[in-house]
């Protein structure tokens, strides 16, 4: 995996406008940066980035020894014996029931430090987060009383930012109602709610923090590469490997695991050094092209644990050692993150986390 820093930097840049002047970019760097390594969490700490997310405390504490400056949220939740360690690293939870919130308290009060929580409210998720009608007068007073911890923000999450705008903006006026009923708006708390689709698409829900995961890597939340390409996003990540052999099979032979493809022709045949151990969905097999040379190839046979067949009957030159681009550029050619989601039918997010088990990753300008 190579992973641009010129990209990186330039995708901090042209979010950082987008938010401002009302705000700024939480950068949700869970599932080790979407693949990319804690290095690259690091990184956006270099680049000036001040605010992470991840999903738990084990995380927090991966990117807290990855040597970030500034906040880590964690937006996934806590369990009650995780307070402890929460409260005395200076992490900020995302707090949605009163049991979490009374350990928290609890933790706070035994190291006598002041911990600084949000608290997610779920306008229509259906996951993390309080019911706006469970919210109740005495945890609300809870929250904003109790001396040993801080309430700093505010929070929701969509469900369907990349696809219902309705249901979007039905799930915003929600949140807006709540943040109003409970006197919350208009005090100095960080309010957020967009991820990167809503953030991309509805100004008007760029608050004073947005949660931008998909988008830092220049990738589309949506799947269609023109939303990213339209605010000058640029790709990140590359995957590439070597190939590892070229052979000339005749006729009618089996390539590959279960035999799904058969030759129809005498056929020139690179073996390549990436399989669905390294996060190459087998799901894509006989289903996928990849660059060699410039020139797209397709994927022959089945996927196998650590390798992969390209036919290259069509490319002149083809021989061991040459790199094979499965996303990226090469040349005038270039494989989009987006193009390998919808091929394997799932999402952006799916294909970068899964390219996340490549062991050898580099970064490059
Ligand atoms: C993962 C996540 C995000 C970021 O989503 P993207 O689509 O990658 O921008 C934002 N908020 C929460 C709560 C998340 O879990």
């Amino acid at each position: 995996m190579e992973i641009s820093r010129e990209h990186l930097a330039h995708n901090l840049l042209v979010l950082r406008q987008l938010a401002s002047p009302q705000g700024d970019i939480m950068g949700v760097v869970k599932s080790q940066v979407y693949g990319h390594g804690v290095a690259t969490a690091a990184l956006l700490s270099s680049l000036g980035l001040r605010k992470f997310g991840v999903a738990s405390l084990e995380e927090a504490l991966d990117l807290k020894k990855s040597g970030v400056e500034g906040d880590i949220y964690i937006l996934g939740g806590f369990f009650p014996w995780e307070a402890e360690a929460i409260v005395a690293e200076g992490f900020i939870p995302v707090v949605s029931q009163e049991e979490e919130f009374e350990s928290l308290v609890k933790a706070a009060e035994r190291q006598g430090r002041t911990a600084r929580f949000h608290f997610k409210v779920d306008t229509g998720m259906g996951r993390m987060g309080c019911l706006p009608r469970n919210f109740t007068r005495s945890f609300f007073e809870r929250l904003s009383l109790s001396p040993a911890v801080a309430l700093c923000g505010v929070m929701t999450h969509f469900s369907s930012a990349e696809k219902d705008p309705e249901y979007t903006e039905w799930q915003f006026q929600k949140f807006l109602a709540f943040l109003k009923r409970w006197g919350f708006w208009g005090k100095s708390l960080e309010y957020h709610c967009a991820n990167s689709a809503a953030f991309l698409v509805f100004p008007h829900m760029r608050l004073a923090l947005n949660r931008i995961g998909i988008a830092l890597f220049g990738v589309s939340p949506n799947g269609e590469p023109e939303l990213a390409k339209s605010l000058g996003l640029k790709p990140v990540t590359s995957v590439r490997a070597r190939v590892k052999l070229v052979k000339v099979l005749p006729p009618g032979f089996r390539v590959g695991y279960g035999g799904t493809f058969v030759t129809s022709r005498t056929s020139r045949v690179a073996v390549v050094a990436l399989g669905y151990a390294q996060g190459l969905f087998r799901a894509l097999s006989n289903n996928l092209e990849v660059l060699v040379r410039g020139k797209r190839a397709p994927v022959i046979g089945t996927i196998s644990m650590d390798q992969v067949m390209v036919d290259v009957t069509h490319i002149e030159g083809v021989e061991k050692g040459d790199v094979v681009t499965f996303i990226g550029r090469d040349g005038e050619e270039e494989i989009r993150v987006e193009e390998v989601a919808r091929r394997g039918k799932t999402i952006p997010h799916e294909v970068l986390c899964s390219f996340g088990r490549i062991r050898h990753r580099v970064f490059v300008e």
